[in-house]
């Protein structure tokens, strides 16, 4: 994202995003919820909700996941894109959505206690087992 510019999508392209500010480091979260809503683990950047235009927004269904916040899908593809704590002013976005490059890496992993059993994970970054 040299130029400052980082497009993304669903799987089928009714959703597509562009974020024209900072993305944050990626943080893989491991716990139960993530699992079950992408059959593995969340990895995400996030960007402030200033900074990101999204497109084809009526094809974008938010799933309220617990009482703190939401997931956003392509409802015609089944793509996992955001999470969201209503009014924070800021989306995580799932980093496989995101057009390579990406220039990003994982920073920290997070719910690692949670994590399911049938992978490893191979990187060095911190590990936690909460937040
Ligand atoms: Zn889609
Ligand atoms: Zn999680």
């Amino acid at each position: 994202m040299a130029d400052g510019i980082q497009d993304g999508g669903c799987l089928c392209g009714a959703v597509r995003f562009r974020v024209t500010g900072p993305l944050r480091e990626i943080v893989a979260c491991h716990c139960s919820m993530c699992r079950r809503a992408t059959g593995t683990f969340v990895a995400a950047t996030a960007a402030a909700d200033a900074d990101m235009v999204v497109t084809g927004a009526d094809t974008l269904t938010w799933f309220r996941s617990s009482d703190e916040a939401e997931r956003g899908f392509c409802r015609q593809c089944g793509s996992n894109l955001f999470w969201r704590r209503p009014g924070s002013g800021r989306t995580s976005i799932l980093a496989g959505s995101l057009d390579q490059p990406t220039g990003l890496a994982i920073a920290r992993h997070i719910f690692v206690a949670d994590k399911g059993d049938f992978y490893e994970i191979g990187d060095e970054a911190p590990r936690h087992d909460a937040w």
